[in-house]
């Protein structure tokens, strides 16, 4: 099965994906906990990425489909994946068919998650990730046991440096002009499938979970 989930930065979409690959069992391909790893790096793909993240900005269509040629050709992607954060802009989506046309794959569903910018700028402030695993925390809706220490591993979570309100309403301004075309892009497929974003993260999990089964 292929997930693509679409939706603003802060929307959810990363907390929604762990949910899936325990649900599913096929890996979570976030582009912008790959994009990170290799900042951390010092890759050349890193420092050519580096500038653009920190400011709020996307990066270069070329860099992040060269990135996904490679992920998506990988073993543990032949029986599916969830796509967190790729495509967003429109030559994105275009190049990702053209993959699926050479691995003979295509998605099954697009799942938007609805959530108001004023929501997202509220709710950024309070985001804390572990930067190895890329999983997410908020420090009021979904804090972990002990503060500031992941469940599962015991890592230090972090704030990212981009979560920062101004660069959080320059990262809503890209995904207004770039990243929501999409969603009528998909339309014309019939594969997009809108769900409320601004419920509790469970509810949110429901709603997910609820189109996948009705749909297989
Ligand atoms: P969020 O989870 O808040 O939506 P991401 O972790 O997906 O943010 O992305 C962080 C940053 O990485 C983006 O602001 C952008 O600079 C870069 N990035 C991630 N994915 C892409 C992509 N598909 N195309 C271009 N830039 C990307
Ligand atoms: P994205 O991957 O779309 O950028 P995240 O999954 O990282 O979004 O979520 C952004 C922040 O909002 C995180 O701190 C997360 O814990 C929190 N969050 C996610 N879903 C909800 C929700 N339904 N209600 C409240 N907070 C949420």
């Amino acid at each position: 099965m292929k997930i693509l989930l679409l939706g603003p930065p802060g929307g959810g979409k990363g907390t929604q994906a762990k949910f899936l690959i325990d649900k599913l069992n096929i890996p979570q391909i976030s582009t912008g906990d790959m994009l990170r790893e290799h900042v951390k790096n010092q890759t050349n793909l890193g420092i050519k990425a580096k500038d653009y993240m920190n400011s709020g900005q996307l990066v270069p269509d070329q860099v992040i489909l060269e990135m996904m040629k490679e992920r998506l050709n990988s073993s543990d992607c032949k029986n599916g994946y969830i796509l967190d954060g790729f495509p967003r802009t429109i030559p994105q989506a275009e190049g990702l068919n053209e993959i699926f046309l050479e691995l003979n794959q295509s998605l099954d569903f697009v799942i938007v998650i609805e959530v108001n910018d004023n929501t997202i700028v509220e709710r950024m402030g309070g985001r804390r990730v572990n930067p190895t695993s890329g999983r997410v925390y908020h420090i009021q809706y979904n804090p972990p046991k002990i503060e500031g220490i992941d469940d599962e591993t015991g890592e230090t979570l972090v704030t990212r440096s981009d979560d920062e309100e101004n660069t959080v309403r320059r990262r809503l301004e890209v995904y207004h002009s770039e990243t929501s075309p999409l969603i009528e892009y998909y339309q014309t497929e019939n594969l997009v499938h809108k769900i409320n974003g601004e419920t509790d993260i469970h509810i949110v999990s429901e709603s997910i979970n609820k189109i996948i089964n009705h749909n297989v």
